[in-house]
This record gives structure tokens, C-alpha cells and sequence, in this order.
């Protein structure tokens, strides 16, 4: 294990009821990088994302972050420790403010959601910290805004915000320009590449032209296993990967 790493997996195997979804996946997130997972349909990117927040328990193989072998760690432990899927905290409250979602998500931080029991003085202070991280995602004018008035781009920032709440060392994203316009997949494109600045991102991206602006890793997972790693000019330049995308 090189410090150079903030993530490993070894020999991680997945398998539902005699189907192998991950197949001895040994993976090595290096610190500081945009890492990018692809695939096709169904090569297994989901259920990778689903063991290393133990949604899902691995059947056999370790993960190990930083050096420490988190295998037998359950999801909110693992987060605690800086690991940090986008979408476990996005579960945002569409009725609340933009502003009360990210306040919410740092409260969690400091593991507690009530805030009734806390001074003006101690509000107050999280209430800037929310504002610094809107501001820092660009949605410093839409703190008052009710969140289910958001555009998709926008909600995606949110979503962010309220992950940098948990201060993530390793941020997961799951497919973050899912479903959107050529607009708002530059935005968020942008942000991700802003937000990488200070910790290692982990995504799993379909769109191709975001893997090639942003990912300095990519791992390209078929039918469970790696078929290939690199940069994105030698990953997209593989025939193995051409014909995996092309479903031959
Ligand atoms: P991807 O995210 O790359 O599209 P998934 O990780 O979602 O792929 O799925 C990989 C394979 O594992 C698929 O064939 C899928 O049908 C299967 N799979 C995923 N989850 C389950 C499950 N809970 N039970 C059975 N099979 C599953």
C-alpha cells in the first residue's frame, strides 16, 4: 500500500446467487485524482459503488482506505471516516431552502439533526459555513429558494454542497450529469473539476466527453471485471474498449 493511494480494493468479488456482478475488481484510487469508472450496462459499476459504502456486503476481497482495511465497516461509519457517496446525503428535502438543506447536512456532520438544542452563537456559525458552501458551488443567490424550485444542474450543485458538508476526503459521484442538457453537464462539469481540487473524486460517467475533460484515471469495467486502465487517450484508443461500448 503507497500513501499515494486513498483508496484500494483487492480482489473484490460480488456475487448474486451464483452470478459473479464483481469480479476480483482490484482497484487503486490515486490521491488527488478525478477517477472515472465506465462501461457498459450492467459491467458492474453500481454494484463496485454499492460495496465500497457497504450498501452491499462483498462476498469475498478487502477494501482498504488509506492503509486500513474498512472491509467490515458499515455505511455511516465509513462516511465518518471521509468516504462519501453523493446521493446518500442528497436525499434532500424538496419543501425546506436551499440553504436549510446544506444546514441539515452539516448538523449530520456533527452528528446531530436536532437544532433546536443549539445556542444562536453556534446557528449563526452554521449558518455561514452553509453560505460559504453555496457560495463555493455557485448558488450563493439561491440560499432562500425553495429547493423543488431548482433546476436539475442546480439540484446537482446542492447535492455537492451538502456532500462537502461531511467534509469527504474521497467524494463518490454517481453519475452526476445523468439526464442532463449540454448546459447544465458543463456547469456541473466545471464544479467537479473546481470541488477536485482539494480531495480525490471517484464517479461513475457516461458521458464521455465529461470522462475525457475530467478524469486523470479511468477504469473501464466489463462484465464485472477490468478490462482496461489508463488515461483517457489510451483507454478510448483500445479496440477491447471500442468493441465493449459497441456491445460486440
Ligand atoms: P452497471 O452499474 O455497470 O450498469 P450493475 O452494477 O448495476 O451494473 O449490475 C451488474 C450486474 O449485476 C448486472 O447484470 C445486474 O443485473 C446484476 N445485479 C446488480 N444488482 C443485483 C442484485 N441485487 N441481484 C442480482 N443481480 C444484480
Amino acid at each position: 500500500m503507497s500513501a499515494d493511494y486513498v483508496l484500494e480494493t483487492q480482489n473484490l468479488i460480488k456475487e448474486f446467487k451464483g452470478f459473479t456482478a464483481v469480479d476480483d475488481v482490484s482497484l487503486k484510487i490515486q490521491r488527488g485524482h478525478i477517477h472515472a469508472l465506465i462501461g457498459p450496462n450492467g459491467a458492474g459499476k453500481t454494484t463496485v459503488f454499492n460495496l465500497l459504502t457497504k450498501f452491499l456486503t462483498p462476498t469475498s476481497g478487502r477494501i482498504l482506505y488509506n492503509g486500513h482495511d474498512i472491509t467490515s465497516l458499515q455505511s455511516a461509519a465509513i462516511a465518518r471516516k471521509g468516504v462519501v457517496r453523493s446521493f446518500q446525503i442528497s436525499a434532500v428535502f424538496p419543501h425546506l431552502s436551499v440553504l436549510e438543506n446544506v444546514r441539515i447536512a452539516l448538523q449530520r456532520k456533527e452528528g446531530n439533526s436536532f437544532h433546536f438544542w443549539k445556542s444562536e452563537k453556534v446557528l449563526d456559525k452554521l449558518n455561514d459555513r452553509a453560505v460559504e458552501l453555496l457560495e463555493s458551488v455557485g448558488l450563493g443567490n439561491f440560499a432562500g429558494a425553495k429547493t423543488v424550485d431548482l433546476s436539475y444542474g442546480h439540484k446537482r450543485a446542492l447535492e455537492i454542497a451538502t456532500t462537502l458538508a461531511l467534509e469527504p476526503e474521497l467524494m463518490l459521484l454517481d453519475e452526476p450529469t445523468q439526464g442532463m442538457g449540454h448546459e447544465d453537464v458543463d456547469v456541473v462539469a466545471d464544479l467537479i473539476k473546481k470541488v477536485s481540487k482539494d480531495r480525490t473524486i471517484l464517479m461513475v460517467e457516461h458521458n464521455l466527453h465529461v470522462v475525457s475533460k475530467l478524469a486523470d484515471q479511468i477504469t473501464v469495467l466489463q462484465r464485472g471485471a477490468i478490462l482496461t486502465e489508463g488515461d483517457y487517450e489510451t483507454v478510448s484508443a483500445d479496440p477491447r474498449v471500442q468493441e465493449a461500448y459497441l456491445g460486440v
